[in-house]
């Protein structure tokens, strides 16, 4: 799709983004909620994601943005444009973590938008549009219940009414806890007019470090299905039941299995298919089983191909079940359609790529992000840069400055070019 662009050091005199600075904030912020094992705990609508907030809202206003925060808690530093009546070029990510977190996930995206706000600032710089940074609230999920529930509700996704009511383990509200650490805000959760949308984060997964790319040029997020496959069979004596007076399920489940594996690799790189959960009752060694669950996930980032796979494989389940004489009920759980980024976002991400000389690839996003939810509003695009060894969600977390400063750099050309009238 794109040409890599091989030679890793800049062909610029472009402005750029300060690479001590940049790490130095990330390192600022990980210490609100540090763990013992360099990792994170910082949840959200705790008085650590308070903290972290608090943090980043004075350095904004360091810089003279407006701070704006609406009924969930989403946070938007706002800075002026010469024309504040045109659409703002926004960017942002998130402060929480999982309990057991790193110093990277969502923060990046967010004090990479601070680095740009802190660039553009020092060098006096006048945007057309107005500029913003955004930190959703609860994207983990973690201690409340969906995860990416700031932009969810902005996006209409999820009701604001059932959010406050959603409680955590110990039956505390998202609405009182959002009141308790003080960032329940007036402005109402809905988009306002926005020009481009970006998002800057680690890529979570090993598919930049192994192929040696500095940034991914994320052009969508995978599509999923998911399944829940119940086959029924005859439980009966393992000893005296001969082999061909059976209806064992397993018998059609490994065909069945093998299918899923197929359907990813026909369809790869990009194809996915996970087997997560088997269940078998009565679970009893010496008894055919009377009943096999087995969870089914498959995945893919093309809208034609998820669909292809999908009907493969009700197709297979169906021709399996009736060679092995196995009655089964085949449900879909979960469905996510394919998200495909603004092409104009991508173009933006992409030419600033280039301008710089970083060697980079085209991509997509193994897993969900605030995003998603964002371009079904706005044009977007993410930009991706390698962690090490691919480790997310993982106290060891972890990301080396002069990837994290590209990916920097590419967020403010990208957001310069959008700001433009
Ligand atoms: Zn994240």
């Amino acid at each position: 799709m794109f040409q890599n662009v091989v030679d890793r050091k800049q062909k610029t005199n472009a402005l750029q983004v300060k690479p001590e600075r940049l790490w130095d904030s990330l390192m600022e912020m990980a210490k609100i909620g540090a763990t013992p094992k360099g990792g994170c705990n910082r949840q959200a609508l705790t008085k650590l994601d308070k903290q972290g907030r608090d943090l980043f809202v004075n350095h904004c206003k360091a810089l003279g943005c407006e701070i704006l925060i609406d009924e969930i808690g989403n946070i938007f530093a706002r800075r002026a444009g010469i024309d504040n009546s045109l659409p703002a070029v926004i960017t942002g990510s998130h402060l929480d973590t999982q309990p057991t977190g790193g110093k990277f996930d969502g923060v990046y995206g967010v004090l990479a938008g601070l680095e740009v706000l802190r660039v553009l600032a020092e060098n006096q710089i006048e945007t057309e549009h107005p500029i913003e940074v955004v930190v959703w609230t609860n994207e983990e999920g973690a201690r409340f219940s969906p995860a990416c529930m700031g932009s969810g509700i902005w996006s209409g996704n999820l009701s604001l009414t059932e959010v406050y009511n959603t409680t955590d383990k110990e039956g505390l509200t998202v609405g009182e806890e959002l009141d308790k650490i003080g960032y329940k805000g007036k402005l109402i959760c809905k988009p306002r007019p926005i020009k481009a949308a970006f998002e800057a984060h680690i890529e979570q997964g090993p598919i930049l470090e192994k192929q040696q790319k500095q940034i991914g040029i994320v052009t969508g997020i995978q599509g999923l299905r998911w399944y829940e496959l119940t086959l029924h069979g005859k439980p009966c004596h393992a000893g005296p039941t001969p082999m061909e007076d059976r209806v064992d399920p397993i018998q059609a489940m490994l065909p069945i299995l093998q299918t899923c594996y197929d359907l990813a690799a026909e369809n790869g790189p990009w194809g996915r298919a996970t087997i997560g959960d088997i269940q078998a009752l009565p679970g009893s060694p010496n008894t055919v089983p009377e009943t096999l669950k087995i969870s089914i996930d498959l995945r893919h980032p093309k809208t034609e191909i998820i669909e292809i796979m999908a009907d493969e494989f009700s197709q297979k389940v169906e021709k399996l079940c009736l060679q092995f004489g196995v009655d089964y009920q085949l449900k879909e759980t979960w469905r996510m359609e394919v998200t495909e980024f603004a092409p104009s976002c991508i173009d933006a991400v992409f030419s600033s790529v280039e301008q710089f000389g970083y060697s980079s690839m085209a991509m997509v996003s193994g897993a969900g992000h605030d995003s998603l939810y964002v371009s079904e509003k706005v044009p977007t695009s993410m930009i991706f840069v390698p962690c090490e060894n691919g480790l997310s969600h993982n106290e060891a977390e972890n990301a080396l400055s002069e990837d994290l400063t590209a990916g920097a750099n590419v967020l403010l050309h990208a957001m310069l070019k959008l700001a433009k009238k």
